[in-house]
């Protein structure tokens, strides 16, 4: 009798031990399969030397820009030359990865002569987000627009940006050339508008 007893608790634990462990290897598959779902990019700071050291940025726009370098690393040191001056809030590589250059509250410079809703000087309000490559050769990587769109939304949440202050480097700089049409200012094509629309629709879907 005791060994029938005991034959049949340990019978009893065998089962419960098999029943939690399968239940736990099906709450870890779901989890994993979750984590593959939403792909998080990873971020490295990457601070840009370029910067106001007396104004603070407040942040009502979204300027987007290609790097037009073959290279990431031409790009990050493009945007950190000190004798190139120029910077930016975030540079986004071909694989999605971001290499932070400075906060958003921060003043860089990246949108030269510029105008915004009415408002010149787009450095002050706006944050800049650089995309590593050149759209005039090549359209952004799925990746590169996740990413980018993964890098916006607590921005526009936080700062209550209006989709329209979302716009490209070439659109600022038009604008400010439409007002000042005495003033000489060249650029670059910077993004094109087709890769401008790529972004806003799968924005828009996220929102
Ligand atoms: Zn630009």
């Amino acid at each position: 009798m005791f060994r029938y007893l005991a034959s049949l608790l340990l019978v009893s634990l065998v089962t419960l031990f098999c029943c939690t462990n399968s239940t736990q290897a099906k709450y870890a598959s779901s989890s994993s399969a979750q984590q593959q779902l939403k792909k998080h990019y990873q971020e490295i700071s990457h601070p840009t030397p370029n910067y106001s050291r007396d104004k603070v940025n407040d942040v009502q726009g979204i300027v987007l820009h290609h790097t037009a370098e073959p290279t990431i690393e031409r790009s990050l040191g493009v945007l950190t030359s000190k004798k190139k001056g120029v910077g930016t809030h975030v540079v986004i590589d071909t694989d999605g990865t971001r290499y932070i250059m400075c906060q958003p509250e921060v003043v860089t410079f990246h949108a030269g002569r510029s105008r915004l809703a009415g408002r010149e000087n787009c450095n002050e309000f706006t944050v800049g987000i650089e995309f590593q490559g050149n759209t005039l050769e090549q359209p952004l990587t799925h990746d590169q627009i996740l990413s980018a769109i993964d890098y916006m939304l607590p921005l526009i949440k936080k700062y209550h940006i209006p989709i329209s202050n979302i716009v490209t480097h070439e659109m600022v700089r038009e604008a400010y050339k439409r007002a000042h049409p005495d003033v000489r200012c060249y650029g670059k094509v910077d993004i094109t508008q087709a890769e401008y629309k790529r972004v806003m629709s799968a924005l828009r879907r996220r929102l």
